[in-house]
């Protein structure tokens, strides 16, 4: 029997990275980053507990996440897939789409500057995607694009360009997702680092999946590009 693949991404190219690529790469696991460089500085924004004048930064609880910075995504990423979260996050619906659409290419033509190869995944920013953004994204030639809904079997998706994933890395029933997806041979998740806050307890936890799913001899790790035309009613 073929393993199941599996697969997982990380959004907002946030501080909590820096420490994720590290259990990650403990663990081999592969992983597609998305990134909206035009949130990204010169220099990275710290992570704050409180953030009063300074601007920036997603709000996570009170929790300031911080930014790593453009000069050093090749470096901290090397190894890891890069993909397009939008020029500046801009939501699919907040603007014609011919303009929405450059925004997803503008990041994606800008990581692929930097990697020198192709970055064509894409995660919808806030999850939020229409019919009309679904066809542009297709057009634009990206390979996929992730929402933020969950199903049993990824590869049922109807449309590559709205790939659901099995769960959030924080999903109370992780474990038995990922035992389901066994049916169908992709087990998928995803998140955001800074949602493990500085909490050790937090990271211990999700070290806990990471060990076993690399425990298991009936799973390997993939990329999520790779998967895409398995969850892609349209062309399979
Ligand atoms: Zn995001």
């Amino acid at each position: 029997m073929a393993k199941m693949k599996v697969v997982q991404c990380w959004d907002d190219g946030v501080i909590n990275d820096i420490r994720l690529v590290e259990l990650l790469r403990k663990y081999n696991a592969k992983a597609t980053f998305n990134l909206n460089p035009g949130l990204m500085k010169d220099e990275r924004i710290p992570n704050g507990w409180q953030r009063l004048n300074e601007g920036g930064g997603h709000c996570f609880n009170g929790y300031y996440a911080g930014k790593i910075s453009k000069k050093e995504i090749a470096e901290l990423f090397d190894g890891f897939e890069l993909a397009s979260h939008c020029w500046n996050h801009e939501n699919a619906d907040s603007m014609p789409v011919e303009e929405w659409i450059k925004t997803a290419v503008s990041a994606r033509e800008f990581l692929e500057d930097i990697v020198q190869r192709p970055c064509t995944g894409f995660a919808w920013p806030c999850g939020r995607y229409t019919q009309e953004t679904c066809d542009a994204l297709r057009a634009a030639g990206f390979a996929y694009g992730r929402t933020t809904k969950n199903v049993d079997f990824v590869t049922e998706c109807e449309d590559a360009m709205a790939l659901h994933s099995n769960c959030h890395f924080m999903n109370a029933g992780f474990y038995e997702r990922y035992e389901k997806a066994r049916e169908c041979g992709v087990f998928y998740f995803w998140g955001h680092s800074y949602e493990m806050l500085e909490y050790d307890k937090l990271w211990e936890q999700f070290e806990l999946k990471l060990k076993y799913i690399n425990d298991d001899p009936d799973s390997e790790w993939a990329n999520v590009v790779d998967i895409a035309p398995l969850c892609d009613g349209k062309t399979k």
